[in-house]
């Protein structure tokens, strides 16, 4: 295979140069944080005056972790390292753990993040020939301008399509010819029953590609699109506290994500000592931003799980891979004292071919227990008038599952199509536990 660099030199400099680079530009993002009011008194604490004082990339250690409650408690101007005039724009988290927090950026800012989104784009053998249908929340949520800003520098056409609507999104990639769109991978799996529903036929599409991100999804999912809509998925990971979209993506290979280390720099910690955990170990993934003058964070955990690849990729990129992310730490369900992360009941759900393309997962009090209800959608070749083939089936999920997560659930069957659908990130917990139990 022959693979194409977007910025050939950056992506596969050899890993001396590399952490040259990440050290010069940390000194400059130590000198924008003493600029705020949430670092001056940390650094200075920490012994930090000004960035001679980081001799290695290991004195980054010297520095306490930030953390969300930290930004949020910053809210609004906390970590603003420059005057608010030269701010031209501000993003916001989706808040899906609570209150959301704020980025800004100057212009150079917003034309490294395009960059980065440029490079992972074009890293997927996408084109300026390419039409890219960007089916993803505009607004506040960085997915949508983030990728659009990034296509754009790429080249492609790009249809501000925005996200639902799913009938408009067939007939704009029939009548534009669209090659690749952007959607989490919940929203692919929803466009595809839509699609079925709709009786569009897949030889009226031109697409080949896909990025799915800003959620969690198994190897299993990104197959089960791959299958059904014919197309190439790329995993593509970002958050709002690290700009968006653009800090670790795969790349033809489809074996991991390259995080790009000219960007960022990334630990993998245990998220109870706080100490490094052993290369190619899981953990949280901690993150510091090196080129952003407006908002510098260092050290961020991220409390996303992942580990690192300890071989190199046959792209010949240099920038460590990352894991699929499988979901955060506080995703972690305890049910029945048992720990339980939705991924694990996704993965066998979406192994199963005649389940559909939606789940739920519903935790409830029943007495002193908790009880488990785990709802899936039927594969459309399922008839939901054959009760011995849906108990059959029903029965072959519950007993999966409990192998899995050693927990019983309770299984119910629905019609394809008929679970809900989110327009931007998938909800597929609903703990109605009382909170104080
Ligand atoms: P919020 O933290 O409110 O959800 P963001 O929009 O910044 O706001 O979302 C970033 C988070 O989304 C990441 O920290 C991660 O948990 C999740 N995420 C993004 N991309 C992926 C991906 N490819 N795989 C798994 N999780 C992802
Ligand atoms: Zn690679």
């Amino acid at each position: 295979m022959t693979y194409q660099y977007w910025h050939q030199d950056i992506e596969t400099m050899p890993r001396p140069e590399l952490e040259a680079l990440q050290l010069t530009r940390l000194r400059d993002m130590i000198a924008y944080s003493l600029r705020t009011s949430f670092y001056a008194p940390r650094l200075h604490a920490a012994g930090i005056k000004g960035p001679e004082d980081l001799k290695t990339l290991d004195d980054l250690k010297r520095i306490p972790f930030t953390t969300k409650d930290d930004l949020r408690a910053g809210f609004p101007y906390g970590f603003l390292s420059i005057p608010k005039e030269e701010v031209i724009r501000l993003h916001a988290s989706s808040g899906t753990t609570g209150i959301p927090t704020t980025i800004y950026f100057n212009r150079e800012d917003l034309h490294h993040w395009t960059s980065y989104v440029a490079r992972c784009i074009y890293g997927t053998g996408c084109n300026h020939t390419d039409v890219f249908q960007n089916m993803i929340t505009y607004g506040l949520f960085t997915g949508g301008l983030g990728f659009h800003a990034g296509g754009e520098e790429v080249g492609m056409l790009v249809i501000p399509s925005g996200s639902g609507n799913t009938t408009r999104q067939f007939r704009l990639m029939q009548d534009f010819g669209t090659t690749v769109v952007h959607a989490t991978p919940s929203f692919l799996l929803h466009v595809e029953s839509i699609m079925r529903a709709e009786g569009v036929k897949r030889d009226s599409l031109k697409l080949k590609r896909a990025f799915a991100g800003a959620e969690p999804y198994s190897e299993d999912t990104r197959r089960r699109i791959e299958g059904l809509l014919h197309i190439d998925v790329y995993n593509s990971y970002g958050l709002s506290e690290m700009n968006g979209p653009g800090v670790a993506f795969e790349c033809q290979c489809k074996d991991g994500l390259h995080l790009w280390e000219d960007g960022y720099i990334a630990e993998i910690i245990n998220p109870d000592t706080l100490e490094p955990v052993r290369d190619g170990e899981t953990g949280e993934l901690v993150l510091t931003i090196l080129c952003r003058e407006a908002t510098p964070i260092l050290r961020y955990r991220t409390r996303d799980l992942t580990g690192f690849y300890t071989e190199p990729c046959a792209c010949g990129r240099t920038h460590r891979r990352i894991r699929r992310i499988t979901g955060r730490s506080d995703d972690m369900l305890i049910i029945n004292g048992v720990n339980v992360f939705p991924s694990q009941v996704e993965e066998v759900i979406m192994a199963m071919k005649e389940v559909g393309n939606n789940y739920l997962i519903e935790i409830e009090k029943d007495g002193v227990l908790d009880r488990l209800t785990v709802k899936t959608e039927v594969g459309p070749a399922t008839f939901m008038d054959d009760s011995r083939l849906l108990n059959a089936l029903k029965e072959r999920i519950r007993k999966t599952l409990q192998a899995s997560i050693t927990i019983n659930p309770r299984v119910e069957l629905h019609e394809s199509g008929s679970l809900p659908v989110s327009e931007g990130k998938a909800k597929r917990v609903y703990d109605k536990r009382p909170k104080d139990v």
